[in-house]
């Protein structure tokens, strides 16, 4: 943080400055000083006192967004991938059928995912990575990267230490021994990724650089086990750290555990290992049960709705109203390239207000308004900085971006909150904040050469097309297996429902 005096300044003036809690549909006029990475003030007519001068009339500043769930480890497969269900869809994203990437298409993917995200208003990341190769050099360049890009980032190197493909449970007997050890892959040991994640938050501290922070990333309870989960615990409570998780993404996960019997509850794993607590981000919950959501409320714990990836791997519609009605916290994310090929909150606001409607008819209390606060607010906390970012007010980080509202998204300009939610695709944002640093100017961003970018992305692209082509050739035949299983998995009874209208024959 730079300190008052000699802290750079920047005047955003005359435009209409969006506040989740005052007139959400025509927002007040107002000029914001920024003093440094803060606002200082908020109000009309501020005097410029030599600061940078940045002319809003005509346009909408709304708080930057936080994406609370994206991996950048596949950026290269964006657009590789339709029609696959979430199981045959690891195999063929899953890093670590990939094998050790080259440190260029590390850094390249890196700004491709935070290039996008600026240019679309996000301002925070939330990047839950499975490093391969898992090393130091790897992570420098990831953070080296975000830096570059000049995103805030909120990162953790996701951890798992049983390779069991989710399905595996589901696996027809008859399968051979040698498909069989194909799927299961190779198990780690627990220490190891302990040891790796806590000596990485040691050796970079805990704010690597003003803009970056870390959390916790255990891949998922089942994928996890008990020692992993405890260590995972002890760092969050040692550091204070938010952990994030994926929980009941599909069907067949709920089913597995029911299968299993052994621990029918993913949450009383997570419990157990002294996880459930306010630090805890479930991501998807799509198959989460009314007890389940009772069990979130109970812990203070949080939901980060991917509406994009749950349609796109099948994974079923997450129970948002029943989620709100129990009081559960909502943050919103765009989960990876491979299963969302786009980075782009706006579209994930828009899903997450649209799809209520499946289940029920009657008008509901997620509306635009709400989309935005989780978008930005709920993120925040989510991502541990609840207190610094996702709102325009005094004393808050400068995470902002400005809007045209020129833009025929917004004309006529009848309602700020329902036109970005419902309207807006990114096209109309201009400029883009971080920390007070202008990162996007004219709709371009500022730190990184985007035609370089691409010309780049035009030389490596192809190393990782053959690679995904090859891995296709090797996963081809276990496609009929793993589907036969999906099939298996469909049989085990649950009492909950997040398809409607499916044909039961
Ligand atoms: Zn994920």
């Amino acid at each position: 943080m730079t300190s008052a005096a000699q802290a750079t300044r920047v005047l955003i003036r005359g435009g209409l400055v969006y506040d989740h809690d005052g007139d959400v549909h025509q927002p007040a006029r107002a000029d914001i000083l920024i003093v440094g990475d803060r606002i200082e003030r908020i109000g009309a007519n501020l005097p410029p006192d030599g600061a940078q001068i940045v002319e809003a009339a005509g346009k909408l500043v709304a708080p930057g967004f936080v994406n609370a769930h994206y991996h950048s480890h596949d950026v290269m497969a964006k657009g590789l991938f339709e029609e696959m269900p979430f199981d045959i869809w690891t195999l063929h994203s899953n890093p670590a059928n990939y094998g050790p990437r080259s440190q260029e298409e590390v850094r390249l993917r890196t700004l491709i995912g935070a290039a996008e995200s600026l240019r679309n208003g996000i301002t925070t990341i939330q990047d839950f990575l499975t490093l391969v190769p898992q090393d130091e050099a790897t992570l420098d360049t990831v953070l080296a990267a975000y830096e570059e890009a000049g995103i805030r980032v909120v990162f953790a190197v996701a951890a798992r230490d049983r390779a069991a493909l989710d399905i595996a449970p589901f696996m027809l007997a008859s399968l051979p021994e040698a498909v069989r050890k194909r799927i299961a892959g190779s198990d780690r040991k627990a220490s190891d990724e302990l040891d790796f994640v806590a000596r990485q938050i040691k050796r970079r501290g805990i704010h690597p650089t003003p803009r970056q922070t870390w959390a916790l990333a255990p891949s998922a309870p089942q994928r996890c086990s008990p020692e992993l989960l405890e260590g995972i615990a002890a760092l969050s409570r040692q550091h204070g750290l938010p952990v994030f998780t994926h929980v009941y993404e599909t069907r067949i996960q709920a089913a597995a555990a029911r299968k299993q019997g052994v621990d029918p509850s993913l949450l009383d794993v997570l419990a157990r290992a002294g996880l459930m607590n306010e630090r805890l981000n479930i991501v998807h919950g799509v198959w989460l049960t009314q007890s389940d959501i009772a069990q979130i409320v109970e812990a203070g714990a949080r939901v980060v709705h991917n509406p994009i990836s749950n349609l796109k791997l099948k994974s079923g519609v997450a129970p948002i109203l029943d989620l709100n009605r129990a009081g559960v916290e909502i943050a919103l994310g765009c989960d990876n390239y491979s299963c969302a090929e786009t980075q782009n909150i706006f579209i994930a606001m828009r899903m997450l207000c649209l799809l209520p409607a499946v289940t029920n008819p009657e008008p509901g209390p997620i509306t635009a308004a709400y989309a935005l606060k989780a978008a930005t607010i709920s993120g925040a906390r989510a991502v541990g900085l609840g207190d610094q970012i996702g709102a325009l007010k005094p004393g808050m980080v400068a995470d902002l971006m400005i809007l045209k509202l020129d833009d025929p998204a917004f004309v006529p300009f009848n309602s700020a909150a329902r036109q970005l939610v419902f309207s807006e695709s990114g096209r109309a944002v201009e400029t883009v904040l971080v920390g007070g640093r202008i990162v996007v100017r004219d709709g371009k961003l500022t730190t990184i050469d985007e035609a370089a970018l691409r010309a780049e992305a035009d030389t490596i692209a192809p190393v990782f097309r053959r690679d995904a082509k090859a891995l296709a050739a090797r996963n081809a035949d276990l496609t009929a297996p793993l589907l036969d299983a999906n099939r298996e998995a469909w049989k085990v009874p649950l009492d909950i429902e997040r398809y409607i209208g499916r044909r039961k024959d």
